[in-house]
């Protein structure tokens, strides 16, 4: 039981508004428990917070204010806690900060009791509007939800009044209904599918680390049908046995359709979900239903990491190399980091499962920090695909065309044995660059050191760092010329033309994050192809994450060279693991696979390591080269983003720090920089780098906090600190 405070003692309450400490408050005349969810009067307002402990004491407990409202939900764990202020240390993120990120339930502070909700019906509306339109569409394409009357009115765009104007006719339904109802139980003790010899080994031995109990991390590592799903979904079955609660961690919203289905078919219910993607509605019932310890299994997006879990047993991280695990504004933070950070704060067991580690996992588990375990072959009869390079320097193709004679020969083949092709290049849009032919300027965007990239399916000119659109224009910007403008290089709608140009009598299907207007559109799309709509699939990365494409078996990837130009430290690591995950789309059912991969470097080590598929080899090689560059894992990195509108400013800032570089002596770590960001303008602000690198286990954090603090901020200037950066744009 949490202590409690009696009425009328002096308590520390941690608010979320940008406080430098906690503040004290007087518990209420029932006495308050440590870690209590509360409402405090702060100035005018009431905000919220958590109990934080005995006051600090440096105010006369006669002044001070009450505490206004405790909230009927359970306080908020000790080792919960703990992992915030450490997340927070971790990150130098403010704690007020980090704790909101705890605190995001919607209507948290709201009122008890019943409440009305809205969803279509199945009435006509006497008369229909444009306005009335947009809700019907939206309740006819989530005809499983439901919605409060604000979140329905926003996510339609229209009034309230609009949604209200359609009840009479019975075409919107309100319904009130008790709040947050439990979730269906989950029955952990039906039986799974029946386990190859691999598989059952490495359910064995998670399941054993739940018998010896506390903190431990395995590394799951399987090549892509292997079945690491169906292992890991053992060891949620053994944590749910054992009482306790399970998260599984997912990278992108689009897979989770397939993923509640297979939890279903496991355990007999669906289990709880937090994403973007869910009501506020429900994400609330989500988050009350993990404080009561009700839900018992969540799976989510890296946010579902700061559910108030009140006994939590087993975080999976699934594609635990996937980049999108990294939080990259706000809190900057990585959620695989993070996972295991709350896992050794409440003695709970990490999977993170992979078909191609981040090199971080694998040095973790070569130092023996993590388990580690290892399935080789596909399941069942499935193979890996085979897999061959293309070379361009011989490929004869007309200029802006860029399928090979060879990738366009083996389509054929699919196309004529009734299998489906992937045509792989990991780039939005229909062309990255617009370029006038007779001034030779490239079309930029105003705000951002950035190109405008061509979206022709959607007719526009897009700016993929500030999200800026216009018009496709008919003159040159620049210099007026009309019927000049020229698209230069491919992007993933331009390879569905040629696409679609050479095969006129397929179905082309194009999957890029840009090209729907939801998730649920995507997912519904997704299905379709798994279901065999589509002979050839034209995708981005999108189509890289673990969507099971059982009629695909030939993946042709356009430019395997793509990720090899930039400077980033992780280019040969991400350019691997994505060419591996995007292979192994291919084959996954009953018949082989094959990848054609189009370079022009077939001899480069990272393409050749790639064709090879000696992991191991490729891992040590990368890990000896880090090693010798003492850069992550086997050194410790921040970046220091600096921005303002004036440029010289952002400057300023930057020299003060680089003079001030000997406080971070103490800690060995040394300072590179300032130098403009490789995109030196985002959304008018420009931006400076500094990169501080250090040992791989210097106290960096502290360091950093008082050289960052020694330095003067003006107003109109940002300054973030990157922990760990993945990106260094
Ligand atoms: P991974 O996550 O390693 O890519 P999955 O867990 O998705 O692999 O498994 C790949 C395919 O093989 C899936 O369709 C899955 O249902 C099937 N599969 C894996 N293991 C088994 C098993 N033991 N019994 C039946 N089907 C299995
Ligand atoms: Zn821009």
């Amino acid at each position: 039981m949490a202590k409690l405070h009696p009425p009328g003692a002096p308590v520390a309450v941690q608010t979320t508004q940008p406080l430098d400490r906690a503040l004290d408050y007087r518990a209420p005349p029932d006495g308050v428990a440590d870690g209590a969810f509360v409402e405090v009067p702060l100035g005018p307002r009431l905000v919220l917070g958590v109990v934080w402990g005995e006051a600090a004491g440096d105010w006369p407990v006669e002044k001070l204010r009450g505490v206004a409202r405790v909230l009927d939900v359970p306080p908020m764990d000790p080792a919960f806690r703990d992992f915030v202020e450490r997340a927070a240390a971790y990150t130098l993120t403010p704690l007020p900060a980090m704790l909101r990120l705890a605190l995001r339930a919607p209507g948290l502070g709201g009122a008890e009791g019943r409440r009305r909700v809205y969803r279509g019906g199945d009435g006509t509306p006497d008369r229909m509007t444009p306005a009335r339109e947009k809700v019907l569409a939206l309740l006819d394409e989530r005809p499983d939800d439901v919605f409060a009357l604000s979140e329905l009115a926003d996510l339609a765009g229209v009034s309230t009044g609009v949604v209200k104007g359609l009840l009479p006719s019975g075409a919107v339904q309100e319904i009130v209904r008790p709040r947050d109802a439990d979730f269906p139980p989950l029955d952990a003790s039906r039986p799974g599918k029946p386990l190859a010899e691999d598989q059952a080994a490495a359910a064995d031995a998670l399941r054993t680390g739940f018998a010896a109990g506390g903190y431990r991390t395995t590394l799951l590592r399987g090549v892509t049908g292997s079945g690491k799903t169906e292992v890991y979904l053992e060891a949620v079955a053994e944590c749910l046995a054992r009482g306790r609660q399970a998260l599984v961690l997912l990278p992108e919203i689009a897979l989770t359709a397939e993923f509640l289905t297979r939890v279903e078919a496991r355990f007999g219910a669906r289990p709880a979900e937090w994403h973007s993607g869910v009501t506020q509605a429900e994400r609330r019932r989500t988050w009350k239903k993990a404080a009561e310890g009700q839900a018992r299994l969540i799976v989510g997006a890296r946010s579902a990491l700061f559910l108030p879990f009140r006994e939590l047993g087993l975080i999976v991280v699934d594609e635990e190399h996937d980049t999108s695990y990294k939080q990259e504004d706000g809190v900057l933070y990585s959620a695989r980091d993070m996972a295991v950070l709350r896992a050794s704060c409440e003695g709970a067991q990490v999977v993170l499962a992979s078909a191609t580690p981040s090199l971080e996992s694998w040095a973790n588990a070569e130092a023996g920090k993590y388990a580690r375990l290892d399935l080789t072959s596909r399941f069942g009869d499935a193979v890996l695909p085979r897999l061959g390079t293309i070379d361009m320097r011989d490929a004869d193709i007309p200029s802006g065309r860029w399928i090979s004679p060879r990738l366009h020969d083996a389509i054929t083949g699919r196309l004529a044995a009734g299998e489906q092709s992937l045509v792989f290049l990991n780039r939005r849009g229909y062309a990255p660059v617009t370029l006038c032919r007779a001034c030779g300027q490239q079309i930029a965007c105003r705000h951002c050191d950035a190109r405008m990239v061509e979206h022709r399916f959607r007719r526009e000119l897009m700016c993929h760092q500030c999200g800026e659109t216009a018009p496709i224009p008919v003159a040159c910007p620049s210099c007026g010329a009309e019927g000049k403008l020229a698209a230069v290089g491919p992007g993933v709608e331009r390879m569905a033309e040629e696409v679609t140009g050479l095969f006129p009598e397929a179905r082309v299907a194009v999957l890029s994050s840009d090209l729907f207007g939801s998730s649920r559109a995507l997912k519904a799309r997704v299905e379709e192809i798994a279901a065999g709509e589509a002979d050839i699939i034209v995708g981005t990365q999108l189509v890289a994450k673990g969507h099971n494409f059982p009629h695909l078996t030939l993946v042709g990837v356009i430019d395997a060279d793509l990720g090899l130009q930039g400077s980033d430290l992780r280019a040969a690591e991400r350019t691997y693991q994505l060419m591996r995950q995007v292979s192994g789309r291919a084959g996954r059912a009953e018949r082989p696979g094959e990848a054609l991969l189009q370079t022009w470097q077939p001899e480069h080590p990272v393409i050749r390591a790639i064709l090879s598929g000696d992991e191991e080899a490729f891992l040590r090689e990368e890990a000896g080269q880090r090693r010798a560059a003492g850069v992550p894992p086997y050194g410790r990195m921040a970046g220091i983003v600096i921005s303002d509108p004036e440029a010289g400013v952002a400057f300023d800032v930057g020299n003060a720090l680089a003079r001030r570089a000997a406080m971070l002596e103490d800690v060995g770590a040394e300072v590179y920089g300032p130098a403009p960001a490789p995109i030196a303008r985002i959304r008018g602000r420009h931006r400076v780098r500094l990169l501080v690198k250090a040992p791989r286990q210097a106290p960096i954090q502290p360091a950093l906090a008082a050289w960052v603090g020694a330095v003067e901020i003006p107003r109109s200037t940002r300054l973030s600190i990157d922990i760990d950066p993945q990106s260094f744009l």
